[in-house]
């Protein structure tokens, strides 16, 4: 039998600084201590430890202009060149070979004003891509696409900031597949921006195909689980048991991405990089470590970890399998 695709998409990802931290709407974790603002490299090597451990593959933005404070080539506001060159080399030579790396938009927070350079403050990234159409999304799309580009990387597909595009999705289509075309040369791209969660046959599809170029939907099938662990200081072990067992219980036999497997849909794990750091006690990690040990425990027969390119390529394969499904979910 066939393996199905397992993979873990990670929102949020840029050197050091937190854009979670910079566009959040609070300033304090639900329990009352300050979120933090940065995220130290040592952070990400322990990331890299764990998705080496175990093979995990999947998706890894970099958000190239994260939260308005510079960019990932010229120089970023408040982090040491040192600290940001090490944060770049090391996700080419650790995450790179196991995830698809791809940008969330520019900022995730003011949209940029590509005349000018200059933010728009009366808004967000999301709020900005609403008032749009294809011909101010393609270039949009294709600085961040540019900026990871010149930073070494070969970006064919993005991911959206909160739900950016979701109301001009046919315009926002249109301007990933001519911008992931301008910059790279690549006919074929993917992209995030709706999620499949408790729904049977949560599958990618196949969003655009004309004009000789494709564009493929990679939906997450599971939901962040990691992200309440931002919100407390438990960081015990029966803690982390608990959040992992949602999704795949110890014997593996239960927990939601069972039912993701039994119902036909690829299990997409869905998280962020504040989700996994934990507010700094890297709890999220730790589930994650847990989470990965039970798929490769159990379900090695069933399931095959890809990256989001690995899982385009798989879907261009064989387009007719997977058709637009008529509930897109959310
Ligand atoms: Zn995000």
């Amino acid at each position: 039998m066939k393996k199905v695709p397992i993979s873990l998409q990670i929102d949020d990802p840029a050197p050091i600084i937190s854009v979670y931290h910079e566009h959040a709407t609070v300033s304090t974790t639900t329990d009352g201590r300050p979120i933090i603002p940065t995220f130290p490299n040592s952070f990400l090597d322990n990331f890299c430890d764990v998705i080496e451990k175990h093979g995990i593959k999947g998706k890894f933005s970099i958000v190239p202009m994260p939260g308005n404070k510079g960019d990932i080539v010229n120089g970023l506001e408040g982090v040491p060149r040192e600290e940001l060159d090490y944060w770049m080399d090391t996700v080419k030579k650790r995450v790179a070979p196991l995830f698809t790396i791809g940008p969330e938009m520019l900022t995730h927070h003011k949209p940029i004003d590509l005349a000018t350079g200059k933010p728009i403050l009366e808004m967000n990234e999301e709020e900005w891509s609403f008032l749009q159409d294809r011909t101010t999304l393609t270039p949009y799309i294709g600085k961040a696409l540019s900026l990871l580009k010149e930073a070494g990387f070969n970006p064919i597909g993005v991911t959206s900031p909160w739900k950016f595009g979701i109301k001009v999705e046919d315009e926002y289509h249109h301007a990933i597949s001519q911008a992931v075309y301008d910059v790279t040369g690549s006919k074929n791209a993917w992209f995030m921006t709706r999620g499949l969660y408790d729904m049977p046959n949560a599958r990618p599809w196949v969003e655009l195909d004309e004009d000789g170029r494709t564009l493929v939907s990679i939906p997450p099938s599971l939901q962040d689980r990691f992200w309440r662990t931002m919100n407390t200081t438990r960081t015990d072990d029966e803690y982390v048991n608990s959040i992992a067992d949602m999704i795949i219980s110890e014997d593996g036999k239960s927990g939601e991405m069972i039912y993701i497997l039994e119902t036909n849909g690829f299990p997409i794990i869905v998280t962020h990089w504040q989700s996994l750091n934990s507010n700094g006690l890297e709890t999220g990690l730790r589930v994650l470590d847990v989470i990965a040990s039970r798929v490769n425990k159990h379900l090695s027969d069933r399931v095959e970890w890809m990256s989001f390119e690995e899982i385009m390529n798989l879907v261009l394969a064989n387009k007719e399998a997977f058709p637009k499904p008529e509930n897109t979910g959310k």
